[in-house]
């Protein structure tokens, strides 16, 4: 199994503090099957600024360490982006990392409480320049839990979304639980990962998350989501299908 999005390296964001924590984490992650793992940073969010050099040698020193324990996981350089205006010229001077460097998926966050006026327009550059931009936990932001139609006319424009494993399971509360299916059956979410910071609160729950999903949409869900993690390792395209505009509820009973 891989997964696209954590935080084990250590020392650099929040997530992972310290070496120990780190391989507690990848042995967490081998206990629920996984083997590829995506280390991937925060860069640009307002607290870390991680860039791609050296992410990369953070990334190697550590499949040092897991080789040495003998922890049969292999960690994958990438970068969880904020939004910043920059974000193409930076692109140009080489310090972001998509997460394959053909099909160049960038894993791109957005502020948890809105989306920026500009967000549109710079995933329609990323997509002139072939760029994909996947778009995480677009459950757990304010703005497109109220309005969803940001996130099907980015979808449309090209952008791709990756929804969290403990968001689908509920561990952020039912309104995200219930947007997180919302999206799985609107066909607006094509990836799930982990978004891993640590074995305890925010740890790896990516087979219960698969596990539900298969109960209540099917195996071929299932598969199509994992496949598509394995399709963005080898930097190979996507089957997307058609999104599917998600009525608003109200979260108070009221339908
Ligand atoms: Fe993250």
């Amino acid at each position: 199994m891989i997964d696209i999005h954590s935080h084990i390296l250590p020392e650099i964001d929040d997530g992972a503090q310290n070496l120990e924590q780190a391989l507690s984490m990848a042995e967490a992650a081998v206990s629920e099957g996984i083997t590829h793992l995506y280390a991937t940073p925060h860069h640009r969010n307002g607290r870390f600024e991680n860039e791609k050099h050296s992410i990369i040698n953070h990334v190697d020193s550590f499949n040092k360490k897991l080789q040495q324990r003998n922890i049969p996981l292999h960690i994958l350089p990438g970068q969880e982006i904020r939004l910043y205006k920059e974000l193409i010229e930076d692109l140009e001077r080489d310090i972001l990392i998509p997460l394959h460097h053909q099909s160049k998926y960038l894993l791109i966050e957005l502020p948890s409480n809105k989306v920026p006026a500009y967000a549109a327009e710079m995933f329609y550059e990323l997509t002139l320049r072939n760029y994909t931009p996947i778009i995480v936990h677009p459950e757990r932001n304010s703005e497109i839990i109220e309005k969803p139609e940001i996130l099907y006319d980015f979808i449309i424009t090209g952008a791709l979304a990756q929804i969290t494993a403990s968001s689908v399971i509920g561990n952020f509360g039912k309104k995200i639980m219930s947007f997180s299916h919302d999206l799985l059956q609107g066909n607006m979410a094509h990836f799930v990962a982990s978004d891993a910071h640590n074995t305890t609160s925010r740890g790896f729950h990516l087979t219960k998350a698969y596990e539900t999903i298969q109960k209540q949409y099917g195996i071929d869900r299932r598969y199509y989501l994992q496949e598509n993690a394995e399709l963005v390792m080898k930097g190979e395209s996507i089957y997307i299908e058609q999104p599917q505009h998600i009525r608003k509820k109200k979260f108070l009973g009221i339908f």
